[in-house]
């Protein structure tokens, strides 16, 4: 056990079942909504439309062109929607791509917001933002972002696709695992990020059998929620530093990458974290972790290589020159030639290690 830390919670208000949607017009009068704009990406506009259904009166209408990354322009465009439409509030309804223009709005006008996250990504329990301006993309912290009330209602990851429901759990085991060897972890963070990998490690495969068993859903959906309070709580390294690079720089899917990234950042950092390689030993069973998390995602079905993603081989150096330029807290010192490696091994779907 750590004999020394830090522990801060950030606030946070969930209302977690399945059919908790049913709340959101209570969940709107108490935080003091009478207009809130309902937001999403064009996907998911008829979902979104339902919940503008149930507001009644009680909402300014939607915005369904929420996009990868909080593109600025975006952002732009549905602040002078909110405006037109004197909007005293945010309703986002969606996965991480719409949690994220919620955020940079609320960044921008300081409006109340609700997230009803669909996806596993976590971003609604996080104090952080990435957006893209001219095609850059830039991050930054502050608690103005985060939602103050999230409502998890199962029923609507059921309609998740069974190949983004591998990739965006995998995601989610990502900020887990990267918790449990963050140097500024604590035990608090730990054990959530322990339960909630157990929770996904055992939710998954029941839900590509059964992609609307609402028994497995709510396992993932919970697993998924304590997996962003960890991402929200510690630092990430090495894992999440590989993906911003290969999302950012080269347009990688940003689930899919994580899932494809995952047990190499794992094999390359396991030897210099041995209390999260025992936690994960309790959830995936003795042996080496790596090895094990790379076969639990080919048995769900997850993408195997970055080549399957779409990358040309010919950016392997660029990406590693990348990830290696500027130091970050990861528990294996950043050795350039050892990352080339581990994104050649990645490239080619080879085992980890
Ligand atoms: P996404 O939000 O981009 O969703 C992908 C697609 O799936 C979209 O078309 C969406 O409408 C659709 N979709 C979502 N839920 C669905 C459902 N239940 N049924 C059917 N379709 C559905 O994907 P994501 O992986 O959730 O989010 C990725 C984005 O979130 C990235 O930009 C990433 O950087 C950001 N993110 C930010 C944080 C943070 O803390 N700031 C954390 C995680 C992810």
């Amino acid at each position: 056990m750590q004999s020394e830390f830090v522990f801060s919670g950030l606030p946070m208000r969930v209302l977690f079942g399945a059919g908790t949607i049913s709340r959101l017009p209570e969940e709107v009068t108490r935080l003091g909504m009478r207009r809130p704009l309902v937001v999403s990406t064009p996907e998911q506009r008829d979902q979104a439309e339902g919940v503008i259904a149930r507001l009644g009166e009680a909402s300014s209408g939607g915005f369904f062109g929420a996009r990868m990354h909080t593109p600025v322009a975006v952002t732009e465009e549905a602040l002078a929607v909110l405006s037109e439409r004197r909007a005293d509030g945010l309703v986002a309804f969606g996965g991480g791509s719409t949690t994220g223009l919620s955020k940079a709005l609320a960044l921008r006008t300081d409006l109340p917001q609700i997230a009803i996250p669909t996806t596993y990504a976590g971003s609604e329990m996080t104090p952080i933002l990435g957006e893209t301006r001219d095609g850059e993309k830039h991050t930054i912290r502050s608690e103005r972002v985060l939602p103050e009330t999230t409502i998890y209602d199962v029923e609507f990851t059921t309609g998740l696709p069974v190949a983004m429901s591998v990739t965006s759990g995998l995601n989610a085991i990502a900020h887990a695992v990267e918790a449990l060897y963050a140097p500024d972890r604590n035990p608090i963070i730990s054990l959530m990020a322990e339960t909630a990998t157990a929770a996904l490690v055992r939710a998954l495969p029941a839900v590509i059998e059964r992609p609307d068993d609402i028994g497995a859903r709510t396992e993932a959906l919970y697993g998924a929620w304590l997996c962003g309070v960890a991402l929200g709580a510690v630092g990430m390294g090495l894992h999440h530093k590989l993906c911003h690079t290969l999302g950012g720089s080269f347009d990688l899917p940003h689930a899919p990458t994580h899932a494809v990234v995952l047990p190499y950042a794992l094999a390359y950092n396991a030897a210099a974290a041995p209390e999260a390689v025992a936690a994960l030993r309790r959830v995936m069973g003795e042996g080496d972790v790596a090895v094990a998390l790379h076969r639990f995602g080919q048995r769900i079905g997850a993408p195997s290589s970055l080549a399957d993603l779409g990358l040309d081989e010919g950016n392997l150096d660029r990406a590693a020159d990348l990830a290696a330029a500027r130091p970050y807290p990861n528990p294996r010192p950043i050795e350039r030639g050892a990352i080339r490696a581990l994104l050649d091994d990645a490239y080619h779907g080879r085992p980890p290690g």
